[in-house]
Parts: structure tokens; C-alpha cells; sequence
């Protein structure tokens, strides 16, 4: 059994693992909050820390635009940049272009668009990913992959796929030719300090290939197939939860779940609500992130052992209750639904922060207790 992903159990199709990475250890299935700027919205990294946030996300789109991946590699990549020891995954960059960038131009190449700040023009290759993604120093890279739009006709879905596996046995080459220059492995040779230095020893990043086929299971399993040809070190399930009704988002992972290898890690890109995630976990994902339970937060939109609830509703003013009688987070534990309803309505930046520390509490829970229920 590999070091790298070690199963110690399996109930039905979930199992719970342990995920060995160049900055942290990580119980599988996890949960990743989603980092998008270098940044957790609204949450220093000493927050993280006390959730117990292991892995986090953070996005090449964004960084390469602002401050710029070289700028990261020159203060040391993005851990020591953003001052958090432990592990990264970083995504490909491919979704946000194409979710927020203007006038792109999709060709075997690469993708050309323009930036959504300040309208400059670029262009993204699986090679220029992979190295932006080596410049941030990223514990996990994902291949630069086509996120087909939903919804979208076979053809369209057929074409997207093909470029979508083009581009993936680019990317390894390119990664596998270049990961040994990642800032922290470069530190390491070079004899600089560096905190998680023991942990380093012998250690690279690792890239994942990405399974795309629109909602089309055919394409799912041929996508899913001619990636394990390629034999990566972890999967993931992408192009979900794009505006698809939920069923056709569980068909699709059921569809591909199968078809990826037992002893590597499977991530599904982009999920869920607390009640998916978990339901996900079971069916055998082991990795998930989603900027849900962050975004919602700073709506007032809170996840709880009874359900959603808008802290910004009346019916709150004077509640001295804390938002989840069974979270035991810093938050339930010290501030009432009247206090964040208030913060709410006065618009303070720390009810951005308070709502997002319950919501990722309750979401990592919601993992831990699945982990738990396969101890
Ligand atoms: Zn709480």
C-alpha cells in the first residue's frame, strides 16, 4: 500500500484514508475550504488552524493575475506568502477562465482571454498552468482542463473532452518534467530554513488529472478511462455542479466513481450542501471543497444540525440562543443569533468573519462525523 494514500477502512463504497502531503496529513474524506486570493474570505489563517484545516484551496486564475505567480516564487511561494505551513491543492486556473474571464479563445493550444480586473490580455496553456502552479508551490496541481458549460449538446460535450484529454497528458508531461522546482523544494536544496523542513524530506508535489464528458455518462467513462491510462496520483470529478438539478450531479459521480482506481485519492470538484458532501463522502469520494458554506456566510446564510437559517431574519432580534444548539465552535460557544443578527444589520466585517467560522466548523464537522462513522 502506497505511503502517499493509505486506506484504513472501507464501509460499503466510503472508506477512510489518510492523505500524506509534502505540508500536512490529511483524514480523508476532507472537506477543503476554498481559498481563492491567498485568502480563506474573512478568516486569518490562526482560525484555520484552530478548525483544523489541513488542506485548503487556492486559485492559479486569481493569483496569476494579482499579485502574480513570479512575485509568490520570489517571496518563497504561496505557504510562506500567506504564512500557512500546511497543505495546498491549487486548481488549474481553467474554471475561472471560464467562468470570469471575457473573450476567450478556446484552441488546441491553449486558452486567450482577457482579465476580469483590468481587461489585459493572456493567455493559459496545460504547460503555462502547470508552471504557475509550480511557481505557487502547491502541495496538489490539478491538469488544465476544459469545464464544459451546462447545458451542453453531446458534440459540444465530445469536443470539450477532447481537448479536455489532450491537455491532461500535456500537463503531466510538463508537471512531472518541472515539479522538482517548486519554492519549497528549492529552499530545501538550497539549505534554507524552513519550518516544515523534516516533513519535505524526498517529498514533490503531486498532479491530478481531472474527469470532464459533460452530463454524459459515456463520455464520463471514457473520460475516466483514458485518464487512469495516464495513471495519475489522484483523481478528480469536474464540470459539476454548474446549474445541473442535483440528481444528474449524483448520477454523473456514480456513473465515474467506479471506474477510478480503489487506492487513489477521488475529488469532486465544486460540492455541496452539508447533506451532499456527506452523502458523497459515503458513496467513496474522499476529497471536496465548494466556496458554499464561505459565500453563504457572509449572506447571513447558516448551516446547522436543523437546517438553513437566515440570521438575518427578525424573528432573531432578540434570540440569545446560540445559531447551532449541537456546534460546539468558538462561535455557538460564545456569541447569541441576536448579537449576529445585529452585526448583520449594521453591516460590521465581523459578521462576515463569525458566520464564516460557524458555517466551515459545521461543514468540517459534517466530515468528521463521517470519518468517525468508519472508524
Ligand atoms: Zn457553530
Amino acid at each position: 500500500m502506497s505511503q502517499y494514500f493509505q486506506i484504513h477502512r472501507t464501509v460499503g463504497a466510503g472508506r477512510r484514508a489518510t492523505l500524506t502531503l509534502p505540508h500536512a496529513t490529511v483524514e480523508t474524506p476532507v472537506f477543503m475550504p476554498v481559498g481563492t486570493q491567498g485568502t480563506v474570505k474573512a478568516i486569518p489563517q490562526h482560525l484555520l488552524e484552530e478548525l483544523d484545516v489541513r488542506l485548503l484551496l487556492g486559485n492559479t486564475y486569481h493569483l496569476y493575475l494579482r499579485p502574480g505567480h513570479e512575485a509568490i516564487r520570489r517571496m518563497g511561494g504561496l505557504h510562506r506568502f500567506m504564512s500557512w505551513e500546511r497543505a495546498i491543492l491549487t486548481d488549474s486556473g481553467g474554471f475561472q477562465v471560464f467562468s470570469l474571464s471575457d473573450l476567450r479563445k478556446v484552441t488546441e493550444e491553449g486558452v486567450a482571454f482577457r482579465s476580469h480586473i483590468d481587461g489585459s490580455s493572456h493567455f493559459f496553456s496545460p504547460e503555462h498552468s502547470m508552471d504557475v502552479q509550480i511557481a505557487l508551490g502547491s502541495d496538489i496541481a490539478m491538469a488544465f482542463d476544459e469545464c464544459t458549460e451546462y447545458p451542453a449538446d453531446y458534440a459540444r460535450a465530445r469536443a470539450s473532452l477532447d481537448i479536455t484529454l489532450q491537455w491532461a497528458k500535456r500537463s503531466k508531461e510538463h508537471f512531472e518534467a518541472h515539479k522538482s522546482s517548486v519554492p519549497w523544494a528549492v529552499d530545501k536544496a538550497q539549505g534554507s530554513e524552513l519550518r516544515a523542513q523534516e516533513r519535505l524530506e524526498g517529498q514533490f508535489p503531486s498532479l491530478f488529472g481531472i474527469v470532464q464528458g459533460g452530463m454524459f455518462a459515456e463520455l464520463r467513462r471514457e473520460a475516466a478511462e483514458r485518464l487512469v491510462e495516464m495513471d495519475f496520483p489522484g483523481y478528480a470529478i469536474g464540470g459539476l455542479s454548474v446549474g445541473e438539478p442535483r440528481e444528474l450531479t449524483r448520477e454523473m459521480i456514480a456513473t465515474t466513481l467506479p471506474l477510478l482506481p480503489k487506492d487513489k485519492p477521488r475529488y469532486v470538484m465544486g460540492v455541496g450542501y452539508p447533506d451532499e458532501i456527506a452523502e458523497y463522502a459515503r458513496m467513496g469520494v474522499d476529497m471536496m471543497d465548494c466556496v458554499l458554506p464561505t459565500r453563504a456566510a457572509r449572506h447571513g446564510l447558516l448551516f446547522t444540525s436543523e437546517g438553513r437559517l437566515n440570521i438575518k431574519n427578525r424573528q432573531y432580534a432578540e434570540d440569545q440562543g446560540p445559531v447551532d444548539g449541537n456546534c460546539g465552535c468558538m462561535v455557538c460557544r460564545r456569541y447569541s443569533r441576536a448579537y449576529l443578527r445585529h452585526l448583520m444589520a449594521a453591516q460590521e466585517p465581523l459578521a462576515a468573519v463569525l458566520n464564516t467560522v460557524h458555517n466551515l466548523a459545521f461543514y468540517l464537522e459534517t466530515m468528521r462525523k463521517v470519518r468517525e462513522e468508519m472508524a
